[in-house]
């Protein structure tokens, strides 16, 4: 397996990436040319503006309270993009959340900060327990995605609610696609489109594509109904990433939503990762993220280890030890989801089989899986030397941030909230 020069991604990383002659992924060069000088974040804040009064006006011509929707989970993503559009644009979002019955504790705390702290009007929508088993066993067995009716949710419900109250603008955070893997650029002002949705959220499949198998019902599917063409086009709804408009730089943005509106991270060890502050709004994604180690020998660690070297706050050294420490850990909530599944942890291993890839993975005569390789069993060779970049003086495991990344040395400081506290492998409906 070859590997970035410069970050941890591998070249089999999903969604593709390219290496170029000095062996840097397409992710670590989108990061770059997003701090290319070319880019004028002025210019682009402008343009952020303009889009904010004509969403005012429209919201005045259509006698509606609310000028945008902003679909959120309560994460810190959701955090600054309702500050953001609040407190620095002056517009009243409308805040959609998709409960996909998957939540922590501290997932849950983080959303009710932000509908008291905002202040704002909050829709949601909780998936019917019973579909939600269905549809997860199902996607499980057809792809390898206990998450499906998740991403599919929260990429839909908005667009539902932007139809059924007439409000024209959904306000996205990151193009996650873009930032990980360098899939589009940043020149593009790619908006959100029924395609991307279809293909990188939905994993190709369609709401009706899933009616009738593994007992799904047509009721089951309804929360994943895009609206029609007509119904979009005469709600004139487009969906916008902020991305493209500010410098988007997730530890600043968490660090100033923990200051502004009281947002937390977690404070114990998780088992995925070191990151402390990202994706800790629902279980599903330590088992998701598993998924996608066993598939293609690379997990959480691999995605948050390439993000801090991209910033010039961790080494190579350092990142490779958290892969090696993290990417192979299953983890403990693996339990609870084949319970919720109806299914035993063999089961589950043996839905995997088929999806590893065996340029990856090798099984023995055993039956047991092994890896052939990572990220960590590499030489550091030349080619790496010369892509290394600038050290930044904000180190990611220096005192200052030991509340976000975690830490042996300093471990975190304890929180009064116990759910930001203390790790709990049950999950919360609600
Ligand atoms: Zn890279």
């Amino acid at each position: 397996m070859k590997y970035c020069a410069r970050c941890m991604y591998p070249e089999n990383a999903k969604p593709t990436i390219i290496f170029d002659e000095e062996g840097i992924c397409s992710g670590c060069r989108y990061h770059e040319s997003r701090q290319h000088l070319e880019i004028n974040w002025q210019e682009r804040w402008n343009m952020l503006e303009e889009i904010a009064s004509e969403a005012k006006a429209m919201a005045k011509k259509r006698g509606n309270s609310h000028d945008c929707i902003i679909p959120v989970s309560g994460g810190k993503d959701s955090h600054y993009q309702v500050w953001l559009l609040k407190e620095k644009l002056g517009l009243n979002p409308l805040l959609v959340t998709f409960n996909h019955a998957y939540n922590t504790p501290s997932g849950v705390a983080n959303l009710s900060n932000l509908v008291e702290k905002s202040g704002c009007e909050l829709v949601r929508y909780d998936a019917e327990l019973d579909s939600v088993q269905r549809i997860s066993s199902y996607m499980l067995k057809e792809v390898g995605d206990l998450t499906w009716h998740y991403h599919a949710g929260i990429r839909t419900f908005p667009f539902q609610v932007a139809v059924q109250r007439n409000i024209p603008l959904i306000v996205w955070g990151e193009h996650g696609f873009a930032e990980l893997t360098g899939l589009v650029s940043i020149e593009d002002f790619v908006e959100h489109t029924r395609w991307a949705r279809k293909e990188h959220d939905m994993r190709g499949y369609e709401s009706e594509d899933l009616i009738g198998k593994g007992g799904i019902t047509k009721a089951d599917m309804s929360p994943y109904n895009y609206p029609t063409d007509d119904a979009l086009e005469k709600t004139e709804v487009r969906g916008i990433y902020l991305s493209n408009f500010i410098n988007w730089d997730a530890k600043k943005q968490t660090e100033l939503m923990i200051e502004q509106w009281g947002f937390s991270g977690v404070r114990y060890k998780r088992q995925r990762t070191f990151n402390l502050y990202s994706t800790i709004d629902d279980h599903a994604n330590d088992v998701h993220d598993y998924l996608k180690y066993l598939k293609f020998g690379y997990g959480r660690a691999t995605d948050d280890a390439s993000t801090e070297i991209r910033h010039g706050r961790m080494t190579r050294e350092e990142g490779r030890a958290m892969v090696k420490e993290y990417d192979a850990t299953e983890p403990e909530s693996l339990d609870e989801y084949c319970h919720f599944l109806n299914i035993t942890k063999q089961e589950f291993y043996g839905l995997v089989e088929p999806m590893r890839d065996k340029d990856i993975w090798h099984k023995g005569e055993n039956g047991q899986w092994t890896i052939k390789d990572s990220v960590w069993m590499q030489e550091i060779s030349n080619n790496e030397e010369l892509a290394r970049i600038e050290q930044n003086g904000d180190r990611t495991f220096g005192l200052d941030n030991r509340n976000l990344y975690y830490n042996e040395m300093d471990p975190p400081e304890p929180h009064d909230d116990i759910n930001y506290q203390t790790w709990n492998k049950k999950f919360m409906v609600l």
